[in-house]
């Protein structure tokens, strides 16, 4: 069957002398894994369109055993994440996570345009490459259902606090001045116990809700606080990875170049 999908290539790994493999998300048929047959080459005309971070209109012959790309028309190649280290290593990261949370047959067009969003922002430099960490993490936490509640203390229900702790694997916030000896637990191995809890100030929490319940348009309006941009990075990252129950060498990799710049 001959089909025509909109899709990002979120991962392009040679196969033999000339050929690739790629990942697309699509929009219509969620994850499929496309034979570009040729795609290394200079001189073939899917040599653009198989270009890891390319968005792009695809032609596929859609069979049982492979998917062969028969015509590929690149609409994005945000190029300028080829100019900034970091910022090419977290897109590495943003279309890693996108893939492993996309199943085949089963498009998630919320998650393709988050990601597509992010490239663009990095691409263009409109934000730090931490922000834009956070915001795709935080909106994807949102995207997978296990949102933490944010409004306020589980036990005295008050948003107006300082400080809180934060229960990963349950997404309850405790503030401090009711949080028992168990919520300030913060490492499990120690504490013979599954329970990770992060602590949140305030402004923190206050931020993260914002990006969750945000609309497309605001979803960068981030604090000025730079220091609590970082924190929210953090926080996302954490509740994100034991979510999905898996660490990425795409992230480590990020991190290490964050450090040297
Ligand atoms: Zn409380």
């Amino acid at each position: 069957m001959v089909v025509m999908v909109e899709g990002l290539v979120t991962n392009a790994v040679n196969y033999g002398e000339t050929d690739k493999m790629l990942t697309l998300i699509t929009r219509q048929y969620g994850k499929l894994n496309v034979y570009s047959r040729g795609g290394r080459r200079i001189s073939s005309k899917f040599m653009s369109g198989s270009l890891k971070f390319t968005y792009g209109d695809y032609v596929i012959n859609k069979t049982d055993k492979l998917n062969i790309l028969q015509e590929a028309s690149p609409k994005m190649s945000f190029f300028g994440l080829h100019k900034d280290l970091s910022s090419s290593a977290l897109a590495d990261y943003i279309c890693e996570v996108l893939t492993d949370v996309t199943m085949p047959e089963e498009p998630d067009t919320e998650a393709l345009d988050l990601c597509l969003n992010c490239l663009y922002v990095l691409s263009e430099n409109k934000h730090e490459p931490d922000a834009v960490k956070a915001v795709f993490e935080w909106k994807m936490i949102e995207r997978l259902g296990v949102y933490p509640d944010l409004s306020g203390c589980r036990k005295c229900g008050r948003a107006d606090k300082e400080w809180y702790y934060l229960d990963i694997m349950n997404g309850e916030l405790t503030c401090r001045d009711c949080g028992s000896p168990e919520d300030r637990i913060t490492d499990p191995e120690e504490n013979g116990t599954a329970r990770i809890t992060v602590l949140m100030s305030g402004a923190e929490v206050y931020a993260a809700n914002r990006i969750m319940n945000s609309e497309k348009s605001k979803t960068f309006s981030l604090p000025k606080d730079k220091g609590v941009r970082k924190r929210l990075s953090e926080v996302s990252e954490k509740y994100l990875l034991n979510h999905l129950e898996r660490s990425y060498k795409t992230l480590d990799f990020y991190k290490e170049i964050s450090k040297l710049q």
